[in-house]
């Protein structure tokens, strides 16, 4: 039936089209007293809701272009998440079967959404030495040897994965930004959103600071390599998807710091996010205070959405239990926050 207005039908041809222009909100609440302008990249939007999306389906039609996925191949990756989740997304519409390999600290939702998507997943021991073939890096490696067909991605050593941020999400900032951005706020995982950002980025404007968001423990900027709890940022090796020259300097980050700044997002901004975001706006806030500049503005991207870490983050018991919760004010009491 044709339309009886003459209208398009706004019908997209499937959800992986939905994937990016992701909005850019003020955070002119969450400090009041803040005189830089924060603005936040809100990737909990996409389909899978987080930023990895885009990366999942540029990885997917890089490898179909070039060969290296058949129809019916089996994709197998180490993620902590979120690319296993845009991974599965597309894969179910693209025709490919997944196998997800996690560390054990993955949240249980995580682990449970994979699954909800047909992802087959494999859980391994976080605290073993990567080069240990129960590291989940060579469980992946054996994996996809012995698997026909399969094909790993390898998120931390494909250029697919900068260039879908060089291409999407970089641009998206610096066009909704009106190109006013000055700084840019990123946590680095496999490095694929401060690298891909900050080149194009930079190509508008030479003169935009990038900030590198880490966790305290991370080797990116810490001396002593350390386990911490925030999930999907920092490392304990230099992935070849991160450019380190993008960076002009780190804001190291503790658990604690990351975890409250998380729960103040949800609470003054109504903005439920993982705890990577809170690490990176807790970073931006730093900034943002040191450069007391009402003509500047900074832009933080938030990769993820909060609902995966409700048992963690939002949980005071959790919270309570690692030492984090130590004033009153961090504290919710049933549904009185005190
Ligand atoms: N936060 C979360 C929750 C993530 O899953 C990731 C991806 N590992 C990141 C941040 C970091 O992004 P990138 O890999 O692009 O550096």
């Amino acid at each position: 039936m044709g339309s009886t207005t003459g209208a398009p039908a706004e019908i997209q041809d499937s959800i992986l089209d939905t994937i990016g222009e992701t909005p850019l909100v003020s955070l002119r609440r969450l400090e009041p007293d803040l005189r830089t302008p924060l603005a936040a990249k809100v990737e909990l939007f996409n389909p899978g809701g987080s930023i990895k999306d885009r990366v999942a389906v540029a990885m997917i039609e890089a490898a179909e272009r070039d060969g290296h996925l058949r129809p019916g191949g089996t994709i197998v990756e180490p993620t902590s998440g979120n690319t296993g989740t845009g991974l599965a997304l597309a894969a179910r519409l693209k025709g490919y079967r997944v196998i997800a390999v996690m560390p054990d600290k993955v949240s249980k939702e995580k682990i449970d959404l994979l699954r909800a998507y047909g992802a087959e997943v494999v859980v391994c021991p976080t605290n073993v030495d990567p080069q240990s073939p129960e590291s989940y890096y060579n469980v992946a490696d054996r994996l996809t040897a012995e698997t026909p067909g399969a094909f790993r991605p390898n998120q931390y050593v494909n250029p697919a994965n900068p260039d879908a941020h060089y291409r999407s999400t970089g641009p998206e900032i610096w066009r909704q930004s009106g190109g006013r951005i000055t700084h840019l706020v990123a946590g680095v995982g496999t490095g694929g959103t401060i690298t891909g950002c900050a080149r194009h980025l930079r190509e508008q404007n030479p003169d935009v600071v990038v900030i590198g968001a880490d966790p305290v423990g991370s080797i990116f900027s810490s001396e002593v390599v350390k386990p911490y709890l925030v999930e999907g940022v920092g490392e304990d090796f230099w992935p070849q998807t991160f450019d380190p020259a993008v960076v002009d300097r780190y804001v190291t980050v503790s658990d604690r710091d990351a975890f409250l700044m998380t729960r103040k997002l949800a609470r003054t901004e109504g903005l439920l996010v993982g705890g990577s975001g809170g690490l990176a706006v807790h970073a931006a806030v730093v900034v943002a205070r040191e450069l007391d500049d009402p003509g500047a503005l900074v832009v933080v991207v938030l990769p993820d959405g909060g609902r995966s870490y409700l048992s963690k983050v939002f949980n005071d018991g959790w919270m309570a239990q690692h030492g984090f919760l130590e004033r009153s004010t961090d504290r919710t009491v049933g549904d009185v926050m005190l």
